[in-house]
């Protein structure tokens, strides 16, 4: 293609804490970080003009290791930058609680469909001139305490419009706020707008309108105590009094609040599902929060095996995911053939690493995300007997398992050690160290993907989304994006009622939630995968062809250049 998809004036600039841009750089912790590097990987395929910025993460997330019984243990992961991005000139500077704190950045390009490429500045103040402490800033993804999480905050906001400008990337039009951890990039914004004019605390209203008209904020986060906060002295210690002035009105019981100064500072504001913007309207009365569905960069998601055969016969899908919806006139034995492929593939991987002894023709359902309570990855557990029933008189079952505990997260530990407790009752298996090269494998590779997420906390979801991409039909809570991808019986299957029936107590939900999966697994999914294999091969389809069609980032990133990039409301591209 010589033409650009697309024309704008400038660039978008796309800040986020965590951006997953290649399989073997730990730059990210999960969906938020794949959401964020599969929409710059769709950009760069539409040629849209986008810059990203995030840090570098030389220890990444963690490593996770598993001990025998399900202990989970962190490793810094060890990495080696220069293989993967190339270091740039400018060193820009940032005022941190009273120090000077010099950043430099790491270039990694990602190349889109056409050969447009995408540059993503990676932060790093691993200088010689800084502090040991402050060498180690942009080291650990989500670790240490608050001050460092603010530290790491203030290296991402100021830092990095800091360092964009010093690269002269100085027409940038819209800067994007990928949740509230870049926030601070408003009062990066709202210093530049103010330029020499005297200051006596409050931000003049035509600033903060010229800072808003640049703007756009995606919230990820549907829980309250989810939203990024800091108690109000440390944010005076680290901001400094005359920054801390500027962003006096964000302040919400004590603490300086992220996702206030984010939404303030914002023209364009959004919630990552249909749901989850009704969910934050309810949260930030006043501000009025629209919805852009999350989706997943379709090539990156598709199992070799799909690949194939979308090339096959849909030639135009790598370029154009709408045609995904012709996915309904693909042979059924042939989508069989490239699902068998990708089942083997993780079947014989769950075997080598697990010893959990897989038989391939057996329904294998997996449930693969972070190990958190509200995730509830013990729900399909809760009534072991009668799922030791089902195995015994519907058919035969297989769950496979994988996820990180946050490091400080105990309760998630717990769901890791008593999932791996599972394995003497049923045939359970539980992969370690789940990553972008883990999710390939298994979201492609089961039969079916079990979603069990405590409503209204699941904001999207996106590895659904991924399985669909391979013709894998979600068994899920209607939660997140399921609420807009469900089709009884076409594209999967849910678990509990549209409009909540259960009790409320979340323990009396569980049990409903459990009862409402045994009935599905026993009366839909598992008479439909060994009795009626042509009807499953159809929902796999459906699966494809409405939802791989639509929930993917060629889609969204298309929603955002027309409803939130614009300018005053003319779209000025043809998308
Ligand atoms: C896709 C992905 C996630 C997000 O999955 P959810 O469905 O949102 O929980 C998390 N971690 C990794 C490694 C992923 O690839």
């Amino acid at each position: 293609m010589d033409q650009p998809l697309i024309k704008m004036p400038a660039r978008v600039a796309y800040f986020s804490m965590e951006i997953g841009l290649n399989p073997l750089m730990p730059t990210y912790a999960g969906g938020l970080g794949v959401l964020a590097g599969d929409t710059i990987r769709s950009a760069a395929d539409l040629e849209v003009p986008m810059v990203g910025v995030t840090l570098l993460h030389r220890r990444g997330y963690f490593y996770q290791r598993l001990d025998r019984k399900g202990w989970q243990s962190e490793e810094a992961v060890a990495w080696s930058v220069g293989d993967f991005a190339e270091p740039l000139e400018p060193q820009v500077s940032v005022e941190i609680d009273g120090r000077t704190v010099q950043v430099r950045a790491w270039r990694y390009q990602v190349k889109g469909m056409s050969g447009h490429t995408v540059p993503v500045y990676l932060l790093d103040t691993t200088l010689a001139e800084n502090s040991p402490w402050d060498q180690t800033i942009t080291d650990s993804l989500y670790g240490g305490d608050l001050y460092y999480r603010l530290c790491q905050e203030m290296v991402l906001g100021f830092g990095g419009f800091a360092l964009l400008r010093a690269l002269g990337d100085g027409d940038i039009f819209r800067f994007h706020l990928n949740e509230g951890h870049a926030a601070l990039l408003v009062l990066a914004l709202i210093e530049e707008a103010l330029g020499t004019r005297p200051q006596n605390g409050d931000v003049p209203p035509d600033v903060i309108e010229r800072v808003r008209e640049q703007c756009v904020f995606t919230t990820h986060t549907p829980v309250p105590a989810g939203h990024d906060q800091f108690p109000a002295d440390l944010a005076h210690r680290v901001l400094g009094s005359r920054r801390c002035d500027l962003v006096q009105a964000c302040q919400h019981q004590g603490a300086l609040n992220m996702t206030l100064l984010a939404l303030r500072g914002s023209r364009f504001v959004n919630g990552v599902a249909m749901r989850h913007g009704e969910v934050s309207h309810s949260l930030y009365p006043g501000y009025p929060i629209h919805s852009i569905t999350n989706g997943v960069h379709a090539v990156t998601w598709a199992a070799p095996s799909f690949q194939n055969l979308y090339d096959r016969h849909l030639p135009d899908w790598r370029y154009d995911q709408l045609s995904l919806r012709y996915a309904i006139s693909i042979p059924g034995q042939e989508i069989w053939a490239a699902h068998r492929e990708a089942k083997l593939a993780l079947v014989d991987e769950v075997n080598r690493e697990t010893n959990a002894g897989f038989d391939r023709d057996v329904l294998t359902v997996g449930f693969a995300r972070r190990a958190t309570a509200y995730k509830r990855g013990m729900l399909v557990f809760h009534d072991i007997e009668r799922l030791q029933r089902l195995a015994k008189e519907v058919g035969a079952i297989q769950f496979v398992f994988a996820g990180k505990a946050h490091p400080q997260d105990q309760v998630g530990k717990e769901m890791i050690y008593r999932l791996h407790e599972m394995r003497g009752l049923l045939s359970v298996a539980y992969l370690a160290n789940y990553d972008m090269t883990l999710a390939r494998l298994l979201c492609a590779g089961v039969d079916v993907w079990l979603n069990t997420p405590l409503p209204p906390m699941e904001a999207s979801g996106t590895s659904g989304m991924k399985a669909a991409m391979n013709g894998v039909p979600s068994l899920s809570v209607l939660d997140g994006w399921w609420v807009e991808g469900h089709i009884e019986g076409i594209t999967g299957w849910s678990i509990g009622e549209k409009v909540e029936v259960c009790p409320t107590p979340s323990s009396d939900l569980d049990a409903c939630h459990a009862a409402a999966l045994y009935d599905k697994l026993e009366r839909q999914v598992m008479p439909c995968f060994y009795q009626h294999r042509e009807g499953f091969i159809e929902i796999m389809k459906h699966a494809i062809a409405i939802n791989g069609a639509f929930f993917n980032t060629q889609r969204m990133v298309g929603q955002y250049l027309r409803n939130a990039y614009r300018l005053n409301g003319q779209s000025s591209h043809g998308l």
